[in-house]
């Protein structure tokens, strides 16, 4: 994928405020600190489109990211955020449903796990609503860079003894943002699901 543009185009918490151009979506999800807008940034070849901070939880919209005037990334908010209320919670789950049950233009799922760490009860849980969804899904296993390389696959493999990763649908990746390690692979999947 040759990037052209990139810009950041919306935030919306409700359908009225998406996009109206009728443009395919790919959206990334994960809970917050997975490294979700660096590797939207990453990308992107920008350096702050989205926002990184040390702040989980900050960002309590949908963001859509236009790129080439061809199709949108959607940055979902970060679940498993401990110091919000159990109403906003609610909240951000409700707005986070409506998006990925009812988007017509939403064409695959791309779910961030933390590499160095199991993936959480909230992991699991996203991915099992993921394939429920039927959704295209690629789940990208974050800031790899921290593993030693001999070390890389057992990772993937403790992955897929917690999370049933063998269908059509599902495709793996290790990431990492600061070695900007398989940026092509995930531009392919993306490609792919446009
Ligand atoms: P978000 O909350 O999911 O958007 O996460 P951020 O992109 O803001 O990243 C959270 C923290 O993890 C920041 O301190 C980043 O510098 C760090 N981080 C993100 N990606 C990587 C990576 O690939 N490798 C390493 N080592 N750290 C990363």
């Amino acid at each position: 994928m040759i990037i052209k543009n990139s810009s950041y185009a919306i935030s919306a918490v409700r359908e009225e405020q998406y996009p109206t151009d009728n443009l395919p979506e790919i959206a990334l999800s994960g809970r917050s600190n997975v490294g979700k807008s660096s590797l939207i940034n990453t990308l992107l070849g920008r350096k702050n489109l989205a926002r990184t901070s040390g702040q989980p939880g900050k960002t309590q919209t949908l963001n859509f990211y236009l790129v080439n005037d061809d199709f949108y990334l959607v940055d979902v908010p970060g679940y498993g955020y401990a110091r919000v209320s159990q109403k906003k919670r609610q909240q951000f789950g409700e707005m986070i449903q409506d998006y990925l049950e009812t988007r017509a233009n939403l064409q695959g799922l791309i779910i961030l796990i933390d590499g160095r760490h199991d993936p959480t009860k909230d992991d699991i849980a996203m991915y099992n609503y993921a394939l429920y969804l039927n959704l295209p899904i690629l789940v990208v296993c974050t800031k790899i860079d921290k593993i030693k390389k001999n070390q890389r696959n057992q990772v993937l493999s403790a992955l897929s003894h917690k999370l049933d990763l063998k269908h059509d649908n599902v495709e793996v990746l290790t990431f990492s943002s600061v070695q900007k390690l398989h940026v092509k692979e995930v531009w392919q999947w993306i490609e792919q699901n446009l």
